[in-house]
């Protein structure tokens, strides 16, 4: 008997799905039921000052109309809830009980000068590792990163290598404002709903080492990962407002039907050719299932697409 394959979506409750955004959904969807896996929807609500309901629901309303479901998730229920961030703060403690912590009372402007990774962010120069420099300020939370090399095989970009402690040092766990980090949610998270197959935008690929450093020392079981490119408009960049291109909500309430999105989100990845207009998010299963059988998502190609030509 091997083991059920358990994939997820995370979407954070911030603002409307644009079309990466839908197009990652669907992807990790489509490679889930391909495999005949459970997928989970994760409302990733831990930042409580730019998390709203309303945004969630609209998301999982556009998710559906775009022919998504899911076998588990904050409307559904299921066994290994709670499925939104903010309800899980036990789980988030628990997690940071079993960690070499400390506070950190640096702010933005006193890492200023500190040594950056080649993604712009700082690498932790260890200010605070022995005592805070800062006693009365308010403190984050950082775990005290062990040294040595992270490795994982993705299953789109290949092997990816990378010393944490020395490219980003030690990460923040729970943020200044007392909200959990994202680093840390998404770890415990996908622990504790035995997720084994995470699939996700390529913007997420870096924060990858960190995650599974996380993960192997606080005991969990590793997913396996698969990072998609990004939707890029037709100046090779990626997708933003600049682009013209429409947020999944704005196509669903101008009338466009949604197997007309899919066909079009499809063909940017080259699932289907051109001459395909119309297709359900169902048929675009049996479709990539009669090209690669069982096993999922094999090969994506990254297209460049015009977005100017939706309402046609
Ligand atoms: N909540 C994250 C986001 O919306 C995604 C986390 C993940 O897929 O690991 O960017
Ligand atoms: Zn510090």
């Amino acid at each position: 008997m091997h083991q059920q394959i358990r994939g997820r979506y995370a979407p954070s409750p911030t603002g409307r799905l644009h079309l990466g955004n839908a197009r990652t959904a669907l992807l990790s969807w489509l490679d889930i039921r391909l495999r005949r896996g459970v997928y989970i929807m994760r409302v990733e609500d831990v930042d409580s000052q730019r998390s709203r309901p309303e945004y969630e629901a609209r998301m999982l309303d556009d998710l559906r109309w775009l022919g998504l479901d899911w076998d588990e998730g904050p409307d559904v229920g299921g066994n290994y809830g709670p499925y939104r961030q903010s309800a899980c703060h036990e789980r988030y403690r628990q997690a940071l009980a079993k960690l070499d912590t400390f506070a950190c009372t640096c702010t933005r402007k006193d890492l200023a000068q500190a040594p950056r990774s080649h993604t712009g962010e700082v690498i932790y120069p260890g200010y605070c590792r022995q005592a805070p420099c800062n006693p009365d300020r308010g403190s984050a939370i950082r775990w005290r990163v062990p040294p040595g090399q992270v490795g994982f095989c993705d299953r789109f970009a290949g092997t990816v290598i990378e010393d944490v402690a020395r490219d980003t040092g030690d990460i923040i766990l729970r943020r200044r404002d007392r909200d959990w980090a994202y680093q840390l949610a998404v770890v415990v998270d996908d622990g504790a709903m035995a997720i084994t197959d995470v699939l996700r935008g390529a913007d997420l690929l870096a924060s990858t080492p960190r995650q599974l450093h996380l993960a192997r020392a606080l005991g969990l079981p590793e997913p396996s990962y698969a990072h998609v490119p990004l939707i890029l408009g037709e100046d090779g960049r990626k997708l933003s407002k600049s682009h013209r291109a429409p947020d999944l909500s704005a196509l669903r309430e101008a009338g466009i039907p949604a197997p007309r999105v899919v066909a079009r989100l499809a063909q940017s990845v080259g699932l289907v050719d051109t001459s395909v207009h119309e297709l359900t998010a169902p048929q675009l299963v049996e479709t990539c299932r009669q090209r690669w059988g069982d096993e999922g998502l094999k090969q994506l190609e990254q297209r460049i697409v015009s977005w100017d030509s939706w309402g046609g």
